[in-house]
């Protein structure tokens, strides 16, 4: 098993180290090997994602990765931004399946901004379509209008799209990993109004013939928007396209109330992924070692899973960030009163050690 590590920039660094340290205790057969990605990346070799980053990822069985960005790349022209390597990895991995857990732990109820009657063991897995839609539709750009209401003014225009296989191969995505939790997917789409979307509907709904073993229920985004604040306990698996998905994984995050909570995976057809933590590279708080690490140290354990077939280790990352929840430990961002405040490096140890067996101490 070969492992390509991209740390990026900002926290970036910071968590991925620790992942990686509760990765090597857990007595696998791996090699990993790290390149720079995003603006580190740029600095060194005048692009975000270099050719050979890319020939690293590409050669590898899973890749793990931190966060890229930074203000100060704001103003580079679009393909030099760090996070172009994102979409180049997307694109150049074939990857096409966003898996988004927002899964909220007893221990961490209180932080959500939603009572914790209708979050508490909140167990969602939001699928998104990443490869087509508006995000990447052609034709789209900017021109003058020939008709509509303003003919003449200046206006811009994007193409929404979807194609049969895209919608197929994300569908089963979907429905698999139905079968692998409670059953249940709810398509989410905007069919009452758009052509793309009730095409969506179809095709899915004839791809469910397959599976007669799992529930399906179709949702319009908007009532989905309401229906995650409501009542977010009633879904299981939500599979959308690429900018519903977007949006809705977002607020499915908020929902646990800590984003340096939550991993997230996306997925070639081969189950070749690509793990990150689902925030950003938190300029803010950079350097300072204060990042919690857990979202990267769980996308580790989604890679172990989903990747490299190796459930029991991820089952065993998985109970040792719940044991270090139970123990009180919080970075930062999951602090509340009568909990013991850690940093980074600190919570990667207490990760460790509850891997290890050994007793979780903290050096604060
Ligand atoms: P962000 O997710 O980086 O930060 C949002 C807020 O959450 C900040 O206050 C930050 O301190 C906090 N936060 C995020 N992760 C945390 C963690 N692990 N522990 C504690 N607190 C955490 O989003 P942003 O501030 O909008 O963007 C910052 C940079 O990251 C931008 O350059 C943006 O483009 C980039 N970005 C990258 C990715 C990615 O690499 N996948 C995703 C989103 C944003």
């Amino acid at each position: 098993m070969k492992i390509a590590i991209l740390p990026g920039d900002g926290i970036g660094t910071e968590i991925v180290e620790q992942a990686v340290r509760v990765l090597n205790v857990l007595d696998l057969h791996f090699e990993t090997e790290t390149a720079l990605v995003g603006g580190a990346a740029y600095e060194a070799h005048g692009h975000p994602l270099p050719e050979s980053t890319l020939k690293l990822a590409q050669a590898a069985d899973a890749v793990l990765f931190g966060a890229v960005g930074d203000w100060k790349y704001d103003k580079l022209e679009r393909a030099l931004r760090p996070e172009q390597a994102i979409l180049g990895l997307r694109k150049h991995l074939g990857l096409f399946a966003n898996l988004r857990p927002a899964l909220c732990y007893p221990q961490l109820t209180h932080a959500s901004s939603l009572k914790p009657e209708l979050v508490a063991g909140l167990d969602i897995l939001i699928i998104r379509e990443l490869t087509g839609d508006i995000y990447f539709g052609q034709p789209r750009g900017r021109r003058t209008a020939v008709d509509g209401h303003f003919p003449g003014a200046e206006e811009a225009f994007d193409t929404m799209r979807y194609s049969r296989p895209e919608i197929e191969r994300i569908a089963h995505v979907a429905f698999q990993a139905a079968r692998r939790r409670s059953r249940k997917v709810t398509s989410v789409d905007k069919a009452n109004v758009l052509e793309t979307f009730q095409f969506w509907k179809d095709v899915v709904t004839e791809v469910h013939a397959q599976y007669p073993d799992v529930e399906l229920q179709h949702m319009y985004v908007d009532n989905a928007a309401m229906q995650l604040v409501k009542a977010p306990k009633a879904f299981d698996v939500v599979v959308t396209g690429n900018m519903f998905g977007d949006i809705l994984s977002d607020e499915a995050a908020m929902l646990t109330g800590s984003i340096g909570m939550l991993p997230s995976a996306s997925l070639d057809r081969h189950n070749k992924g690509l793990y990150e933590p689902s925030h950003g590279s938190a300029p803010d708080i950079a350097g300072k070692g204060v990042a919690n690490p857990l979202a990267t140290i769980l996308s580790a354990a989604m890679m172990l899973r989903y990747s490299l077939q190796q459930a029991a280790a991820a089952d065993r990352i998985e109970s040792a960030v719940q044991a270090v929840l139970s123990a009180g430990l919080r970075t930062g961002d999951i602090w509340s009163e009568g909990t013991t405040r850690v940093g980074t490096r600190e919570m990667g140890d207490a990760v460790v050690a509850a891997i290890t067996g050994k007793t979780i101490t903290t050096r604060t």
